[in-house]
């Protein structure tokens, strides 16, 4: 990297605070800038300052002079396009990179780079186990959670980073390029922030930019647009079905612990990349006889009077909630609903026909669900989720499963997926208990 070494890292953050570290090391001056004032921020401000002293913060706002004089700026995922100091970037010439943009530049290992509408987190996860069964040095970070560019500092040539990645990061990347990239599938999401599908679309496309002929693809097959894909320089792997012959199909599910037809295809992609880095079909088939999956993907909660509750918090589009109901036997009672993201739901329509006995919406999205849903199945709504949880038990017979899969963002009424997930299985435990309570009567 050539010029000034002075850099603004916009957005406090996992990934900023990643960003601001590796490049402090790296002997630059760095400025971080952040538009919150919460007591959350001032305490990483607080963080990151005991870590490298001579980073400068600003947080409740940001100031022009602050970017000015920078050679690069460089974003967190969460910060838009249209945020001031891009804007400022952008009038200044300064050129703008996402943090795994920043992280490649400085990366030893080599990378497998996972993307798709969903299954990113629970395929980078058992590429992660996969790759160390095999007792090879894999890093999990990334959109996941873990700051790519704060690892890098960890690693060294033999480290493969395996890497979570979202449109929003793609979009703002120039070089990167993963020695495999994965495309798992794609449908509509965030049209709130991308100006259409296309854009969408070909955001996840830079995935693939600056391959070569000795890198590799792994492509679903199944996905209408990822199997027309041409232009590909790297090696191309097919997974799932809709190819007469693709690398790698479902036989039988059995070795498979995950549960779930969806997460098939993400077995299926994960075993493609342990292959590429030969690992043995044993230590693989062992890896994934033992992966329970992720909280909140799908999670089994418990049994209540033979009604079976799946927390599915992080199914926050229509097509994860459409694999989950998918995967379910028997009768659905769908609870879900919370921050629309410009999501089409009349797609759903002849799946909640035909599975979904009892759909009981929650949140801001509540109204229009209802009248895009109207006439397939009894709808409800409940002021919060704990209403609707015991509103769900009411609703099922045994034999059926709840499912709570909101095709919405969390933000309206929680802090994020994870945390409408918790209060999910907290309210499910309360059921338990008083049904528990009623059982205690019946012996009496
Ligand atoms: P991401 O990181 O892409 O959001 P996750 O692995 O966290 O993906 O799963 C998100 C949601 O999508 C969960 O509700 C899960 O049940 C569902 N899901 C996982 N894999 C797939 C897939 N291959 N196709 C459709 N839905 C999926």
């Amino acid at each position: 990297m050539k010029g000034k070494k002075i850099a603004t890292v916009v957005g406090l953050g996992v990934s900023g605070e990643g960003a601001a570290l590796l490049l402090s090391r790296k002997g630059w001056q760095v400025r971080v800038t952040d538009a919150a004032d919460s007591q959350e921020i001032k305490e990483r401000a607080r963080i990151l300052k005991q870590k490298a002293g001579r980073i400068k913060i600003e947080t409740g706002g940001h100031t022009k002079d602050f970017v000015k004089g920078s050679s690069l700026v460089i974003t967190s995922p969460g910060v838009k396009d249209n945020s001031l100091p891009i804007t400022w970037a952008k009038e200044q010439k300064i050129p703008v990179i996402d943090e795994i943009e920043l992280g490649y530049r400085f990366c030893p290992g080599r990378i497998v780079a996972v993307t798709g509408t969903n299954g990113k987190s629970t395929t980078t996860t058992l590429i992660g186990e996969i790759l160390k069964a095999a007792r090879l040095k894999p890093i999990v970070c990334g959109n996941i959670g873990v700051s790519f560019c704060e690892k890098v500092l960890e690693a060294d040539k033999d480290t493969i980073f395996v890497l979570e990645v979202s449109s929003f990061q793609l979009q703002r990347t120039d070089k990167f390029r993963p020695y495999v990239a994965l495309f798992l599938n794609i449908t509509q999401n965030h049209l709130d922030r991308h100006a259409d599908f296309r854009e969408y679309l070909e955001a996840k496309l830079d995935i693939f930019r600056n391959q070569k002929a000795t890198d590799w693809a792994i492509l679903n097959a199944g996905d209408p647009y990822l199997k027309k894909l041409r232009n590909i320089r790297s090696r191309v792997l097919y997974f799932g079905g809709g190819r007469k012959l693709p690398d790698a199909y479902a036989g039988t599910p059995d070795a498979v612990m995950l549960k779930g037809v969806h997460n098939l295809q993400n077995a299926l992609a994960a075993i493609l990349t342990g292959v590429i880095f030969k690992v043995r079909p044993a230590v693989i088939e062992k890896t994934l006889r033992a992966f329970n999956g992720l909280e909140h993907r799908f999670e089994f909660v418990a049994d209540i009077e033979g009604v079976r509750f799946i927390n599915d918090s992080k199914a926050t589009t229509v097509d994860a909630a459409m694999a989950a109901i998918r995967s379910v036997n028997g009768p659905v009672v769908l609870i879900a609903g919370g921050r629309d993201k410009g999501s089409d739901f009349t797609v759903l329509r002849a799946m909640i026909e035909e599975k979904v006995k009892a759909l009981i919406l929650i949140g801001e999205a509540k109204q229009k669900m209802e009248t895009q849903l109207m006439g397939t199945t009894s709808i409800y709504a409940a002021k919060d989720l704990n209403s609707a949880a015991s509103y769900a038990l009411k609703l099922a017979s045994e034999g059926d499963t709840v499912l709570l899969s909101p095709m919405c963002a969390s933000f309206d009424m929680f802090r994020n997926f994870e945390e409408r997930g918790c209060v999910f299985k907290q309210a499910v435990k309360g059921l338990r208990k008083k049904q528990a309570k009623r059982e205690l009567c019946r012996i009496r």
